[in-house]
């Protein structure tokens, strides 16, 4: 079985739509297909969200208008027979209604993310309704329904694979099974999500917990290329990566990948395959367990991070002190990226801030703390590049001119990483490119 999991700009026009059709049709085998909500929707949702959580009731009211609208010319052109017109009306009609209600009612948190799930609900059932126009054999399997997340917003992936079984038995004969990517339920029963870009993330907890033959991610690129395309100039897709390599660079920022895609797929032994919807001849990039010998492969930058100094001249480096400030960051569930340590101070990095004031003040109690925000992680990426000669050479020579504020080599063979304000992200990327890659 595959898992093919389609991006939004990949169901973002009512024509991308009728060729991911064909492409899932002509594919053989049964297979799973996840899908996205259509580009631009979420965006459009967490706007309305948020005019109704500040009580703006007239704003959040033209956004669903606009989107509404956007939602009515789409099924004009998706579909062909005026049978499935009024049932693309239909269902545009009733999640419209839905989305008013939600506006109308006590709008709290909960509301919120039952809002933010309507975009991957409707792309999916307006999907189903097109295959059924063209009369394939395709069934609708609501994510809502397996997939779940714990109290630590975890996936079960245990509990998704007993869930999936006895559904996926019940669905022997059907070629094209379809659901939501991006959604699930927390512990409390509620709806919630993955975060954003969560689809990809969906995709590989399915292909893990069903032992897929392949997860295949679709978007609109031919793959991961060695620096963010969105920056830099020139750019190219890697062929193949490990699952090591290929997480190290979604956590740290490849917007390809969801920065948690990697971790089941890698547990489970499923390769991912990155593949481009708009040109389905692409090669793209294959992730898996099978190593490849270039040195340098990608670099990738993740941004919104908070650099934290704690220096104390007398109890730095005596034995537990690490351990006493790790337990702050565990007590307030914040995950540290980088670290590094010198005998008076030690240096760390942090993107989740929500309890940054809380973690200062326990901090302080050990000595002096230095806070600098507006940081991004730059992390190069490639194979053994942890433990070869020349290759810190090569990085700092093409960063001759950027002022780095921490390093971390040694931490895993395939990455380093160094931390810049991001003043510099471009600069950075850019002289990598040039330095690393030979791309002027
Ligand atoms: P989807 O909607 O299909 O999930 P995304 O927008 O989330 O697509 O991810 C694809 C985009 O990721 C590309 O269009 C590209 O601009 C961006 N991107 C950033 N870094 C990389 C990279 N290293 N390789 C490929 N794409 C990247
Ligand atoms: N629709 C969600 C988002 O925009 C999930 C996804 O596209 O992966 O974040
Ligand atoms: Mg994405």
């Amino acid at each position: 079985m595959l898992v093919m999991k389609f991006g939004g700009t990949s169901v973002g026009k009512p024509e991308r739509m009728k060729k991911i059709a064909n492409l899932v049709t002509e594919t053989p085998g049964q297979k799973i297909v996840v899908l996205s909500a259509l580009s631009g929707t979420t965006n459009a949702l967490v706007a309305i969200g948020d005019f109704l959580m500040k009580g703006e009731h007239v704003a959040a009211e033209n956004e669903i208008a606009n989107l509404e609208k956007h939602y009515l010319a789409f099924i004009e052109e998706l579909y062909g027979t005026e049978n499935f017109q009024a049932i693309g009306h239909e269902i545009v009609s009733r999640f419209f209604i839905f989305i008013r209600l939600l506006a109308a009612g006590q709008f709290d948190d909960k509301s919120y993310r039952e809002l933010l799930a309507q975009g991957e609900l409707m792309s999916t059932e307006l999907f189903y309704q097109h295959l059924q126009e063209r009369k394939i054999n395709a069934r609708l399997l609501p994510a809502l329904h397996f997939m779940s997340i714990d109290e630590n917003e975890e996936p079960e992936l245990e509990k998704i694979a007993q869930r999936l079984k006895p559904l996926l038995t019940s669905l022997k004969q059907v070629d094209i099974i379809i659901t939501q990517g991006y959604i699930c339920r927390n512990y409390r029963n509620e709806i919630d999500n993955l975060k954003r870009g969560g689809s990809d993330y969906t995709a590989s907890l399915i292909g893990s917990a069903i032992l897929a033959e392949e997860i295949q991610i679709w978007t609109d690129i031919d793959g991961m290329h060695n620096n963010d395309p969105r920056i830099v100039k020139k750019t190219y897709p890697i062929s193949e990566l490990t699952f090591d390599e290929a997480s190290e660079l979604a956590y740290f920022g490849a917007k390809i990948l969801h920065p948690s895609t990697i971790v089941p797929a890698q547990k489970y032994h499923v390769p991912v395959r990155l593949k481009n919807t708009m040109d389905e001849k692409a090669p793209g990039t294959l992730i898996s367990d099978k190593e490849t010998a270039s040195v340098f492969k990608a670099v990738a930058a993740k941004d919104g991070i908070t650099a934290i100094k704690i220096k104390s001249s007398r109890m730095l480096m005596a034995y537990g002190f690490l351990r006493k400030v790790f337990e702050i960051f565990e007590q307030y569930k914040t995950p540290i990226d980088m670290i590094s340590t010198s005998e008076v101070a030690v240096s760390l990095t942090i993107d989740y801030t929500n309890h940054l004031e809380e973690i200062l003040t326990e901090l302080t109690k050990f000595g002096s703390v230095e806070v600098d925000k507006n940081q991004t992680i730059v992390c190069i990426v490639g194979h053994r590049i942890g433990n070869q000669a020349g290759v810190l050479d090569k990085i700092f020579s093409s960063l001759r001119e950027i002022p780095i504020r921490m390093v971390s080599v040694g931490g895993s063979y395939n990455n380093i990483s160094v931390l810049v304000d991001t003043r510099y992200k471009d600069q950075t990327l850019t002289a990598l490119n040039e330095g690393i890659f030979h791309l002027a």
